[in-house]
């Protein structure tokens, strides 16, 4: 393995205009075929997969399973046969498989209940072991979580994320990601995250390497319809510091290098960021998510998954969980009238850009080291070389430990170490890899390593 030494006068890294260490490239650029991918999404779709999903009535994990028209089971049927459907045009690429399990009686579950994810996969071309998977949750509910009768129509939560989904698996089926894209709709998210936990738990049985997951829960408008201002162009993106899965191993280590804000969850939130389409902005918000509630990323931040959620700007809370009912002129309910499906695609265009980019670039590199055998004020990186036949190399990222984002990039060439004349106390660094058309893998932040 080749080193390179790199000298930088000390100064230089946090002087602007500096050629080495200006301002880092975008995570890539989009491509043609990402062009041509965001151009597909198409907001009628989007709007009659909403609808068709608020026509079975209620979606509630514990409704009726076997009833053709209305309930949780014919909304999984009706979604696995339009599955299917847009595998037709993968060349078997894609494959759609119902992933079922028995849950249990739970807190939220009185008796045992099957609860079925429609889980559609698209097998990379280049590294089908590296996997990135998106998911929206089917399942509805309505004021008592326990009702599993009366009208839930879900449209915002959570129909509008499967919609996400569903449009994502149909464009993308045609094409030839580089890695596995998995698109899901999950169930069982309001009785307690038990789809999207059995599914992360499957995974992680079979070693399976996820480099992301993101949940699109609630991600119907940017209008909260409350009198405050539309924010058609903005999505939320939660993402955990600290690492949910954290061992207290990584906790002393974390303690004593500041690791905080440079968990892999926060990478990926800088990645998604860096390659959001020109219309729209993603508001990361560095909270595993809001107060008092979760989703199914956190299924696979317990397994050690880097996982973040997107929702909309601001909710109204009259339109979530809530009995359809009309109160003192006010109306109640989660309808598909407060939906705005040019808004729902184009957070299925974010999640696009985040997905081709991500598969389309090399790996996260992996087993990245800070040398800390002795005291210097130079920085030794080590890494282990990634596998993928169009990776280029290497560049060195850093920023001051008081910024938020990357601030330098460093080229550094295909080896699996270098020294750089930049002392490890005062700066940040990460790791990513680049391939040969430009495509820049999410970076990994070094451990302290001997
Ligand atoms: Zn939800």
């Amino acid at each position: 393995m080749s080193t390179r030494r790199t000298f930088l006068v000390a100064g230089a890294a946090t002087a602007a205009g500096v050629a080495a260490s200006a301002a880092p490239a975008r995570a890539a650029a989009p491509d043609r075929e990402l062009r041509r991918i965001l151009k597909e999404i198409d907001p009628a779709r989007i709007e009659a997969i909403v609808r068709k999903l608020v026509s079975f009535g209620t979606r509630h994990t514990l409704s009726v399973q076997d009833d053709p028209v209305r309930g949780i089971g014919a909304a999984r049927d009706w979604i696995f046969a339009e599955l299917t459907r847009y595998a037709a045009a993968s060349s078997g690429r894609m494959t759609v498989e119902l992933q079922s399990f028995i849950q249990p009686v739970s807190p939220r579950v009185p008796v045992p209940t099957r609860i079925t994810n429609v889980v559609a996969t698209l097998r990379g071309s280049v590294t089908p072991e590296r996997i990135y998977v998106v998911t929206g949750h089917y399942d509805s509910r309505v004021t008592d979580v326990m009702d599993a009768v009366k009208d839930a129509p879900g449209a915002d939560d959570d129909a509008s994320g499967v919609a996400v989904i569903m449009e994502l698996a149909r464009v993308l089926a045609t094409r030839e990601p580089e890695s596995t894209l998995v698109f899901a709709a999950v169930a069982g998210e309001e009785q307690g995250l038990y789809g999207s936990d059995h599914m992360a738990q499957q995974y992680k049985d079979a070693g399976a390497d996820i480099q992301a997951m993101f949940s699109n829960d609630i991600v119907g408008t940017g209008n909260a319809h409350d009198g405050t201002r539309n924010d058609p162009r903005t999505v939320r993106l939660f993402v955990e510091g600290v690492p949910t899965s954290e061992t207290a191993a990584e906790a002393n280590t974390r303690k004593s290098t500041g690791g905080e804000n440079d968990g892999p969850s926060r990478q990926l939130g800088r990645f998604v960021k860096d390659v959001e389409p020109d219309d729209m902005n993603v508001r990361v918000v560095w909270r595993r998510d809001r107060y008092l509630r979760g989703s199914d990323h956190i299924s696979f931040l317990l397994r050690g998954y880097p996982a973040a959620r997107f929702t909309e700007p601001r909710e109204n809370f009259n339109h979530e969980h809530q009995d359809v009912r009309v109160e003192n002129g006010v109306q109640f309910g989660d309808l598909p009238e407060f939906c705005d499906f040019g808004y729902i695609a184009r957070v299925a265009r974010v999640n696009a850009s985040a997905l081709w980019s991500l598969a389309q670039a090399p790996g996260t590199p992996k087993g990245v080291v800070i040398d800390t055998t002795q005291l210097t004020n130079a920085t030794t990186l080590r890494w282990q070389l990634g596998t993928e036949p169009d990776l280029a190399g290497y560049e060195v990222v850093w920023r001051e430990t008081t910024a938020s984002d990357w601030q330098h990039s460093l080229p550094v060439g295909k080896v699996g170490t270098v020294t750089i004349d930049l002392s490890k106390d005062n700066v940040f660094f990460g790791v990513r890899a680049v391939d040969t058309t430009g495509h820049r893998s999410p970076a990994a932040a070094p451990k302290p390593s001997s």
